[in-house]
């Protein structure tokens, strides 16, 4: 089988389980192959019974000194056995496996590895897997890899898999040049992949990574810069001219800018009336002030006489950015036209809305994906603007020129790229950074608690709410789920309104809801019809409700500290003292540590560069920082080195061959071209 045939092609896999893959989008072998492990569990040297540490997976070895015990009632059995060291004893429980009893040899020496646990001052570990002494030796240090899941699928089904493709696969031709293997010392391709699946030990799992990270970072680069070139060639084809449209809306708005903010739009003004077709980055901190910015962009493109796009990753942020821009206008007594397009609106509305923007009659077009659907026919569009900039990319703006000639694009993002690094990923010429607050802010102020505070939590958001402000609880989860021992909404949701007065009213967000419902409630919290909202991070782009002063975040360790922060940027935003309450789960010191990084800044970059230098660059396996960008293993902090040097690489591959006509760049294009296709969501420009 090759890399691009269909998961169809591996034997066993039907209809029902392509369905399941296709949800965590693996819909060809390639994908398949590219779904790493989210984790990887080791097979570590097993300690004495002494040396156990309670929470944690262990592997102990030790003699089954006296003949399992068996209890069972009607269908259910439980075998217990022990071992002991000393003083200490490990209790060892299986439930429903009777056959223990006889298969487990009283004298023999085992390894058992499972979570350790305490129980009436015993230490138990339960359900623990069993292994010969010989056989734990062969598999130590082994790494098993464990993947994210969707529900009906199993991670002991996709490790078959993975090894099954990994078996009958065809090699693929190793396409980066020898000398940058040597140079950079990257493992082989083929290497890299079955090893980032199925590592051996610690330094392959690196080396694999380190591989694949370099593509990743390399690939990225090659197309931005090999487009970029492309663009700057090409002419602006939308001439434009400063209005004074834009000027009074400036004038007139409740607060000045701010200088970054000042500069920004100045930048923009300055590309966009300019010769070439713009690419541009927008780069700020939540709370920066971008969306005025974006709206100024819109008006400049409308007052020429041109269309404007504005997409939303969430039908919930496009409706609030619609509102917001209707307001504007009207406070300006701006004549155009606006639309909001969704999925949810009727095949009918979608209809009429299409005719409008084929007719030109309305000039300013708010939305989600649906913008970039088949049917959509702009008239004029010469602007195209995509808000939180990681879920929409390169391919998207094809789509766009491929409805008439090719817009202005301008990519908002709040991900905390330092500067240098942006340089890399970006190039120079077009990113403009907001790195300045509004004034007049308060800081929010931070705390990280453990669970026993949630009491004084309650209280606390009772007294804010009636106080007048609203409050955000987020749980990482929807519903309970077996075995995974976290918050979730839906019970959280029923908890707090028993516990707060009727008066202060209770209700939940999560993704799995209907569009319809969610607008319902985001509507509701914006009106303050509702007091205390408890989402699932859904709520993490974008949203804005000035009123909302308190965020709570149940599980905080679950979660990477960028997206703790992006959380945290849901309050603050207006005049009103804010608050965020970090609830950690466990009471990991480490997880601790981390979190208390937020509690000390308020600073997107501070945080980000704090939390790597904690963790150390060799450090992969915990959150990922800048999960926030579509990279599948690369993160822009831990991986800043293979950044570095990836740039390096792109610079003198395209120095010495522009469009990588060469021969020994031919198989790197072909990949590059198979990488801009597959990859629906690159981010960027
Ligand atoms: P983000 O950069 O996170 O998208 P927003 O554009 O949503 O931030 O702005 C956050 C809040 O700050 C909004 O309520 C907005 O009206 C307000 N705001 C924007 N610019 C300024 C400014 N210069 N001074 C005061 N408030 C501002
Ligand atoms: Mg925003």
């Amino acid at each position: 089988m090759k890399e691009q045939d269909s998961i169809r092609s591996i034997k066993g896999i039907g209809e029902k389980t392509e369905k399941l893959l296709g949800k965590l989008g693996i819909t060809t072998i390639g994908d398949f192959l590219g779904y790493y492990p989210r984790d990887y569990d080791e097979y570590k040297e097993p300690v004495s019974v002494q040396g156990l540490k309670v929470g944690e997976k262990c592997a102990v070895s030790g003699r089954l000194t006296q003949k399992p015990g068996l209890q069972s009632t009607g269908r259910k059995s439980v075998v217990t056995a022990s071992i002991r060291e000393g003083e200490q004893v490990l209790q060892l429980i299986w439930y429903n496996m009777p056959f223990l009893r006889n298969t487990l040899q009283t004298g023999g020496l085992y390894v058992f590895r499972g979570i350790v646990a305490e129980k009436r001052g015993r230490l138990v570990m339960e359900q623990p897997e069993i292994f010969g002494r010989e056989d734990y030796q062969n598999m130590l240090h082994t790494l098993y890899p464990i993947y994210s899941l969707t529900k009906g699928l199993t991670n002991k089904f996709m490790v078959k898999t993975l090894h099954q493709i990994l078996e009958d696969r065809e090699m693929v031709q190793e396409y980066l040049p020898e000398e940058f293997r040597n140079h950079y010392q990257l493992a082989e391709y083929n290497y890299a992949v079955s090893h980032i699946h199925f590592p051996t030990n610690r330094e392959d799992l690196l080396l694999g990574h380190r591989r694949l990270v370099f593509d990743e970072f390399l690939f990225f680069i090659l197309s931005v810069r090999m487009m970029k070139e492309q663009n700057a060639e090409t002419a602006n084809g939308f001439p434009m001219k400063p209005v004074w449209e834009t000027e009074n809306l400036i004038e007139s708005l409740p607060y000045q800018l701010t200088n970054a903010q000042k500069r920004v739009w100045n930048e923009i003004e300055t590309s966009m009336t300019g010769k070439t077709l713009m690419s541009r980055l927008v780069q700020g901190d939540v709370g920066s002030g971008k969306t005025v910015i974006a709206f100024l962009a819109m008006i400049l493109a409308a007052a020429n006489g041109y269309q404007a796009a504005l997409m939303a990753p969430t039908e919930v942020l496009a409706k609030q950015h619609y509102e917001g821009l209707c307001a504007l206008l009207e406070e300006n007594g701006l004549p155009y036209q606006v639309l909001l397009l969704t999925g949810s609106n009727t095949a009918k509305e979608k209809r009429e809305c299409y005719g409008k923007m084929a007719s030109g009659e309305v000039s300013l077009i708010v939305g989600t994906h649906a913008l970039i659907q088949e049917k959509t026919i702009y008239q004029n569009l010469a602007l195209v603007i995509t808000d939180e900039q990681h879920r929409f990319g390169v391919k998207q703006r094809e789509t766009f020129s491929g409805k008439g000639g090719k817009p202005h694009v301008l990519v908002m993002s709040a991900t905390p790229i330092p500067r240098t690094l942006a340089i890399i990923l970006y190039g120079d010429l077009d990113i403009s950074i907001m790195d300045e607050l509004p004034a007049k802010r308060l800081p929010i102020k931070n705390c990280v608690v453990n669970t026993s505070y949630r009491p004084a939590a309650y209280r606390f958001i009772q007294k804010q709410a009636e106080e007048g402000r609203q409050i955000y609880v987020i749980c990482p989860m929807v519903e309970e789920s077996e075995g995974l021992d976290a918050e979730n909404v839906t019970d959280y949701s029923k908890k707090l309104r028993d516990i707060l007065p009727d008066t202060i009213k209770v209700e939940c967000l999560h993704g799995r809801m209907k569009a319809n419902q969610k607008n319902q409630i985001m509507e509701a919290f914006a009106k303050n019809e509702i007091q205390v909202l408890v989402s699932t991070t859904v709520i993490e782009v974008g949203v804005n409700i000035p009123n909302a002063t308190v965020m709570m975040v149940e599980n905080a360790e679950r979660f990477g500290l960028a997206q703790l922060h992006q959380l945290r940027g849901r309050v603050g935003r207006g005049e009103h003292q804010s608050y965020c309450i970090f609830i950690q789960g466990g009471e990991e010191e480490e997880t601790k540590k981390r979190l208390e990084i937020l509690e000390k800044s308020n600073d997107g970059f501070q945080i980000a560069g704090e939390d790597l230098r904690l963790r150390g660059p060799g450090d992969f396996f915990g959150v990922r920082q800048s999960g926030t960008m579509e990279f599948r293993l690369a993160d822009i902090f831990q991986d800043a080195e293979i950044l570095k040097q990836a740039g390096e690489a792109a610079g003198a591959i395209l120095l010495s061959d522009p469009d990588l006509s060469l021969e020994q760049h031919y198989r790197l294009k072909e990949r590059l071209l198979a990488y801009g296709k597959e990859r629906i969501e690159m981010p960027g420009i």
